[in-house]
């Protein structure tokens, strides 16, 4: 017998979701692998960088007192290596950006502000000392934090872990998910369709989403709507994984078998939430593991994806920061919703002057997937209200802020 399950607010959904999310362990990643991480481990320079003066521009290494007319180019400091000239007044060297400066010189001046003439140089202006050098520890100091444990790994952050040597570091593992469709309806989508059949695009979408949230998806299948298959590949999912996203099979219909098998593998957190789309949406734990019950139409699979499963990978993965910005957005013209549950609307959101603007993506259905097809926000109307007209404000989930095709302003 399949327990009544109250429709919960998305807000204690989520609290609920979090609440059961554990934050993974962590492993040890080389750089290649490094990128889109969070470090486990706080990194600390045990170097100075630069560890020696450094030449900030080609030109010439001098004494900036020395007040010689013409100085003797006594000779060259390449980058990579030393020489062991001595710079004295009356003499410089010719030297290269990033180059070390020769002993003896205080500054460097740029090869743009000098003159050279039979073996010579002549400065067209005075230097002031420490002029054009990196000192060291200009960049890294020796003992000085250089990335905090927590922080995300983009491409100036593997950059630093090379420039201090670490070619390995400590950072949560990605969730290992498994997606599972269920339905009698489905075929794959390289099958021709019979009477009553539509192809399986929600195991194609919620794997996609699953990869771009930084999980790693290592199974993913399809079970016919019938007990005992259901429940052996539920089982086989959940081997390998800490998240597993069903779809389909959690409305009040017949076949739909996922929240009583769910609640005999483990506990089952809520059934139903008070939203639009997703309803049906259910949340189940097994041990650590997490089970996402998601709802079999298209966008209400991805919608919850988005506002319930996304936050959860995060978290599992290190991050601290787990939602999509809020923006409040002038509805550019009227809508009219259900006011019984919030819900949440695909839009189209820009930005002119400061204001953000939104359009919704026309008919919003749950089965109809193109309502999502260059939605960057979803909209959230409040239950309690059926009526919003072109200029109301509203609260928008920020998905994205799409590249332009020109660039204005500034
Ligand atoms: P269900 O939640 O199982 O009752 O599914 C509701 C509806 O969603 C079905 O009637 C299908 O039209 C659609 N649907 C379910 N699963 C999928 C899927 N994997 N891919 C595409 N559409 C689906
Ligand atoms: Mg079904």
């Amino acid at each position: 017998m399949m327990a009544d399950y109250p429709m919960i607010p998305p807000e204690e959904a989520l609290r609920i979701v979090l609440e059961h999310t554990p934050v993974l362990s962590t492993e040890r990643v080389g750089l290649k692998e490094a990128l889109g991480r969070v470090l486990a481990e706080e990194l600390v320079a045990l170097e100075d960088m630069p560890a020696f003066p450094a030449s900030a521009k080609d030109g010439f290494a001098v004494i900036a007192a020395d007040r010689s007319v013409w100085r003797r180019i006594i000779g060259e400091q390449m980058a990579g290596s030393t020489t062991g000239v001595v710079v004295e007044a009356g003499t410089g060297v010719r030297i290269m950006t990033g180059a070390p400066l020769p002993q003896g010189a205080d500054a460097v001046a740029m090869v743009e502000r000098a003159e050279e003439a039979e073996g010579c140089v002549r400065l067209l202006r005075r230097v002031q000392p420490g002029q054009d050098i990196r000192p060291v520890g200009q960049d890294l100091a020796a003992g000085e934090q250089v990335l905090a444990a927590g922080t995300s790994l983009g491409p100036p952050e593997i950059g630093l872990l090379a420039t201090i040597g670490r070619t390995r570091v400590q950072v949560y593992r990605r969730p290992r998910v498994a997606v599972l469709t269920t339905g009698d309806e489905l075929v794959e989508p390289d099958q021709p369709l019979g009477p009553g059949l539509i192809r399986d695009s929600n195991r194609h979408a919620l794997r996609a989403a699953a990869c771009w949230a930084g999980a790693d998806v290592v199974w993913s299948g399809h079970a016919r709507d019938e007990e005992r298959e259901l429940c052996r590949l539920i089982v086989e999912a959940l081997e390998e994984t800490d998240v597993l996203l069903t779809s389909g099979g959690v409305s009040m219909g017949q076949k739909d078998l996922v929240k009583p098998l769910l609640e005999e593998l483990g506990s089952v957190h809520f059934g139903r939430v008070a939203q639009k789309p997703g309803k049906p949406l259910t949340f189940a734990t097994v041990g650590e593991k997490l089970i996402f019950g998601l709802p079999g139409f298209p966008v209400s699979s991805l919608v919850s994806f988005e506002l319930y499963v996304r936050p959860a990978l995060r978290k599992m993965q290190g991050h601290t920061r787990l939602h999509r910005p809020r923006a409040e957005v002038v509805l550019q013209h009227p809508i009219h919703h259900q006011p019984a549950r919030v819900e949440f609307q695909r839009a189209v959101v820009t930005e002119r002057e400061g204001v953000y603007w939104a359009e919704t993506t026309g008919l919003q259905v749950s089965g109809r997937l193109r309502s999502l097809v260059g939605a960057n926000g979803l909209l959230v109307l409040p239950a309690g209200r059926a009526h919003f007209d072109s200029g109301d404000v509203v609260t928008a989930i920020l998905l994205d802020r799409p590249e332009v095709e020109e660039i204005t302003g500034q």
